[in-house]
């Protein structure tokens, strides 16, 4: 097993047939796409790539990619942090034609000898991110000022809660409103 730097191409045929496991760490800044649609990451990602034959000798290469990135929340526009965990497993192909026939639990990896890896990664990470992200509802708006407001309004509600209102109040208050109707 490779630790460190994880390698920016590698031969997944001749890793599989070997079954090799590649880990290693690879900044966002190696991203481009990625970069352009998050805010901030505090530390690089942590890569696994598990490279084996299965009992039908396909080459298989299982990829895991653990992290953490900000991104902006879509209700208040500040930070969210989603955390990354994305397993995939990847049959490695020549031909659109061969990924076609592969078995549903695999994902199709056309390639040819060498595999831009940190580009796979980025693909995988692409499709693991949610288009649109948002902060829990009690932490939502904290950084403008709003969950202060949220606060309020719950210590409100239970204040003016029906047990500790008067029902004569209530009586008093809908009166009114009953002899407006009569008189119509
Ligand atoms: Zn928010």
């Amino acid at each position: 097993m490779t630790t460190g730097a994880l390698p920016k191409t590698v031969e997944v045929r001749t890793l599989a047939a070997r079954e090799v496991t590649i880990s290693g760490s690879l900044p966002v800044d190696r991203l481009p796409r990625l970069s352009g649609l998050i805010v901030s990451v505090s530390r690089p990602f942590d890569v696994v790539a598990r490279c084996f034959k299965d009992e039908e000798a396909r080459y298989v290469l299982e990829l895991r990619v653990c992290g953490a990135v900000d991104v902006a929340c879509q209700r208040c526009l500040t930070p969210v942090t989603v955390p990354v965990d994305a397993l995939s497993c990847l049959a490695v192909v020549w031909t659109d034609d061969q990924a076609a026939q592969l078995p549903i639990r695999y994902e199709p990896l056309v390639t040819e000898a060498e595999l831009d890896l940190w580009q796979l990664v980025e693909e995988e990470l692409l499709l693991f991110l949610p288009s649109y992200s948002y902060h829990g509802d009690t932490e939502c708006g904290r950084q403008v000022g709003l969950a202060v407001q949220g606060d309020d309004l719950s210590v409100d509600r239970r204040i003016d809660g029906p047990e500790k209102q008067n029902p004569f109040d209530i009586l008093a208050s809908l009166k009114p409103d009953d002899q407006g109707l009569n008189t119509k």
